[in-house]
């Protein structure tokens, strides 16, 4: 954890206010589904979405960017006047049409009639889905499903913030339906959709305008100017070094527990510091007017200078442990491994037992990999808590000897 700046303390936060996609979802989105106009083809579609995403960095695009077009007759073309809009779409020329992405709001916006818009945002939104509506020109190509996963620690974050009497928010760009869902898995009850990069900003100032000390949690995409304007701005470590600039605290994993972790910790850090005025000042208070003599006509209680310097030193000590009693200090959960990754190789050439625990080892050997062979399968499941390229997890079982078929 690395802490840059700070307008408040975090033990002080009272809302806690989650933006959704990188920071509750892992924000690694993938195409689930295609909606294609009437006489457009799934692959028309495709070309012409990833040819306009290309130049973005948002995760929808991102998400685009890995597909392929398998149809020949529609290829992936180079875009000039690239435009985005933060928080609705991106627009841009391709030969002499203009290509259109984004949302319902930017759809109406470029006055693009989307039949059926609003059912396909609920019918992808039951499915955890968001969509993307594309067009060229005025002419509607048809939507994009796009499937992210929410992150294993989400529910457990929200109900340790809970317990500390935390409310918690979680703000989002995306359309209500979608915040719902994900809201739903986690147990947020409070959400605020559809809010404008810019408007977040707003939104966590009439938070703080109503009393609540306001912390944002964000991966930077599109929330630097919210981070900036929280009490405590916390960027997530797999987020933009924008997001990193703007906020006040830098978490090194992606991990949402630690928000409880920053909290508890800044809590525990001001008590312990109370702490130390206390030991600070008792010793002091009486012990100074002792050694000045102040008691000795009344009572006859004097203190020996050597005595006295003991006690300087004693106080001292106390504060000085005191403190160093920080060092044990744990989180409110236990840090349970998180496996985000889970591939299973098919591998050829494993005859017996000795190749099985050969090809284990090998992928094991692999920094922060677990991985267990199955002979009878021929298969090795191999989990991580971070994403391994298949080519690393290729080339481990290579050069133990063997070779990986494929990866599921
Ligand atoms: P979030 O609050 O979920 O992190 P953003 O503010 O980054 O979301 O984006 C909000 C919405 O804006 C997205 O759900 C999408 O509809 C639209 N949008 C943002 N960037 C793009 C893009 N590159 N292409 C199409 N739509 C986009
Ligand atoms: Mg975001």
């Amino acid at each position: 954890m690395q802490t840059t700046r700070r307008k408040c303390g975090a033990r002080a936060v009272t809302l806690v206010v989650l933006d959704k996609t990188g920071t509750v979802t892992t924000g690694q989105l993938q195409v689930a589904q295609l909606y294609p106009a009437p006489g457009i083809s799934q692959a028309e579609l495709l070309a012409n979405a990833i040819s306009l995403e290309t130049p973005s960095a948002h995760p929808l695009a991102q998400a685009l960017v890995k597909q392929k077009v398998s149809d020949e007759n529609f290829s992936v073309k180079t875009v000039h006047h690239f435009k985005e809009l933060p928080g609705l779409g991106v627009q841009a020329q391709v030969e002499n049409d203009t290509l259109y992405g984004g949302n319902l709001k930017a759809m109406h916006a470029w006055q693009i009639f989307v039949p059926n818009g609003e059912n396909l945002v609920q019918t992808a939104a039951g499915q955890g889905q968001t969509v993307l509506f594309f067009a060229r020109g005025k002419q509607y190509l048809g939507a994009i499903g796009f499937s992210d996963t929410v992150k294993e620690t989400a529910s457990q974050t929200v109900a340790l913030l809970r317990k500390q009497g935390i409310q918690v928010l979680l703000l989002t760009g995306d359309n209500e339906p979608t915040a719902r869902y994900v809201a739903a898995q986690t147990g947020i009850t409070h959400i605020q959709a559809g809010v404008l990069p810019a408007q977040k900003q707003q939104v966590i100032a009439q938070w703080q305008q109503q009393g609540k000390v306001v912390m944002m949690v964000g991966d930077g995409i599109n929330d630097a100017p919210s981070l900036a304007q929280a009490d405590i701005g916390l960027a997530l470590g797999s987020g933009t070094d924008v997001a990193a600039a703007t906020a006040g605290v830098v978490l090194l994993r992606p991990d949402l527990r630690e928000i409880v972790t920053t909290i508890t910790l800044s809590r525990a850090t001001l008590r312990n510091i109370k702490e130390n005025l206390f030991w600070a000042f008792f010793y002091n208070i009486i012990c100074i007017p002792l050694a000045a003599g102040v008691f000795y006509p009344a009572l006859g209680w004097k203190l020996h200078p050597m005595l006295a310097a003991a006690a300087m030193s004693v106080s001292s000590l106390c504060v000085v442990s005191n403190a160093l009693r920080l060092r044990f200090f744990k989180p409110p959960f236990t840090h349970k491994e998180i496996t985000t990754m889970h591939k299973i190789l098919e591998i050829k050439g494993m005859m017996c037992g000795h190749c099985a625990a050969h090809v284990e080892r090998a992928l094991n050997a692999l920094p922060g990999v677990k991985a267990k062979v199955d002979l009878a399968s021929k298969t090795a499941t191999v989990e991580s808590a971070t994403d391994v390229a298949d080519s690393v997890l290729i080339e481990a079982v290579q050069n133990a000897g063997y070779e990986v078929t494929a990866i599921r």
